[in-house]
């Protein structure tokens, strides 16, 4: 693997602190390099997700504010008021969108966390804590099997049991039926997707809040990916079913953003329908011999630059600007759909948005999926059943890009054709294992992950 390690042929490969430093010019020659570089790799909008903004001036903006408050701690307040003015702003303007004045319940509040994981699992622990001050000592979530990972993460980490409601193949909708039947006095919430990650469908939020309201329970709806775009389609008439806090039922909602919020790396809303239950997770240590100490969250330190930038994005796009960008996304989202409808080959599974998934029931979909990745293309690998998805960001709303997915993906129909009594290779790494993880499978994703981290300790001197 050492021969793997990136841009060892080509720039120092530190191993030890260096005894003399860098000149400061040389580093930042250094990194422009490699930016510049990977940033090319998107801007062509063959890349699907991740780059939800991709637009350089934006991202300039953002970091002349995070420079400005990177240094700062936002557990020190009594040093940054303007932390509590970000933080605040950012959480206030957060629950305006999501409706939190219609919320059951009393006083609606949130907190920012790192990113989506963050916010679940901030999520999850404050419903455990809440059940327990109720006396439940063993409490389970239901979740949709196509919810993120971070809910499964988050009831490992806090001992909750996680049980997977099916889906309906067609919709990708949770199965309603599965889930009533599942809920029981230890069930602290119910969680729905607006929209889930892999098809980008929205749940029954509606039914499942009248199912929450009904059992005494509570309910998450995991808005990380689609929260700070899915109002937006809704004002522009896009058929997205109401999933936030204007429906009865929802007492949490997670919101990225780091995604269609077009902030930094590094942020996400956490909003609750009442105070007790967000405040049911806080912890604090006070007779430490250190001092009192107390924390918001899970995280201790936290740079407030992230938070400057984050308000900095909300403030400088407003409805307007987060608006216009819901459009372009959408609009190019339907087009790019209906390229995808042009061959009968290819079938989009249920009714996505600015997300679509396609699968093929005529040849394995990695024969796609291998043919589009030679024409510069990173498409998001399913299995169960094998399908690709594009999530439709800011760089695919460029000029041309559009024609460029439908003329390449003509050919990808083609070369899948052709190919189609051989094995894919993209299919082996992203395809499912039939009847479910084979052992190589996981030695492989144990291989890859420890490569990630520890490549650097087997690359010879230089
Ligand atoms: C991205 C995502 C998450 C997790 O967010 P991270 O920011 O990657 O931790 C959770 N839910 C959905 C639907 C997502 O797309």
């Amino acid at each position: 693997m050492s021969h793997d390690f990136p841009y060892r042929d080509r720039f120092p490969v530190h191993r030890t602190l260096p005894e003399h430093g860098r000149p400061r010019g040389e580093i930042l020659t250094e990194l422009a390099t490699m930016a510049e570089e990977e940033d090319a790799g998107w801007e062509s909008g063959k890349c699907s997700g991740t780059m939800y903004c991709g637009d350089h001036d934006h991202y300039a903006f953002l970091t002349e504010a995070f420079g400005r408050y990177a240094h700062v701690n936002a557990l020190q307040r009594d040093m940054c008021p303007s932390a509590t003015k970000f933080e605040g702003e950012i959480i206030a303007m957060a629950l305006d969108l999501f409706h939190a004045d219609a919320a059951v319940g009393g006083a609606p509040v949130g907190m920012v966390t790192s990113g989506g994981s963050g916010s679940i699992a901030h999520a999850m622990l404050a419903y455990r804590e809440h059940g327990a001050a109720r006396g439940i000592a063993s409490p389970n979530v239901i979740k949709p099997e196509t919810a993120h990972p971070a809910f499964d993460k988050a009831c490992h980490l806090f001992g909750i049991e996680l049980r997977r409601a099916p889906i309906d193949p067609v919709s990708t909708q949770v199965d309603l039926d599965w889930v009533a039947a599942h809920i029981d006095d230890d069930t602290v919430a119910l969680v729905g997707s607006a929209c889930n990650y892999g098809y980008g469908t929205v749940d029954p939020i509606a039914e499942l809040g009248a199912m929450a309201l009904d059992r005494g329970t509570g309910l998450h709806v995991d808005g990380c990916l689609g929260g700070y775009i899915l109002p937006f389609g809704r004002e522009l008439g896009y058929d997205i079913p109401a999933f936030d806090f204007e429906v009865p039922g929802v007492t949490s909602l997670s919101a990225d953003t780091h995604k269609y919020g077009y902030a930094l790396k590094g942020t996400s809303t956490l909003l609750f329908a009442h105070k007790e239950l967000r405040n049911s997770q806080y912890f604090a240590l006070t007779d430490w011999s250190g001092g009192k100490y107390t924390s918001p969250g899970m995280e201790g330190s936290r740079s407030v630059g992230l938070l400057a930038a984050t308000w900095a994005s909300m403030v400088h796009l407003g409805r307007e600007g987060y608006r216009r960008h819901a459009q372009e996304i959408f609009s190019t989202s339907d087009r790019m759909q209906a390229a995808v409808r042009e061959h009968p080959e290819l079938r989009i599974i249920g009714s996505p948005s600015f997300l679509f998934s396609f699968t093929s029931d005529a040849f394995d979909i990695y024969h796609v999926n291998d043919r589009m990745r030679q024409l510069g293309w990173r498409f998001n690998g399913q299995q169960y059943p094998n399908a690709i998805h594009m999530a439709v960001t800011r760089p695919q709303t460029r000029p041309g890009v559009v024609e460029a997915f439908a003329a390449d993906l003509s050919d990808a129909v083609s070369y899948a054709r052709v190919h189609a009594a051989e094995q894919p290779a993209s299919g082996a790494i992203y395809g499912g294992v039939t009847g479910g993880m084979s052992a190589e499978a996981d030695d492989l994703i144990r291989t890859v992950m420890a490569a990630m981290l520890d490549t650097q300790q087997s690359v010879p001197p230089a």
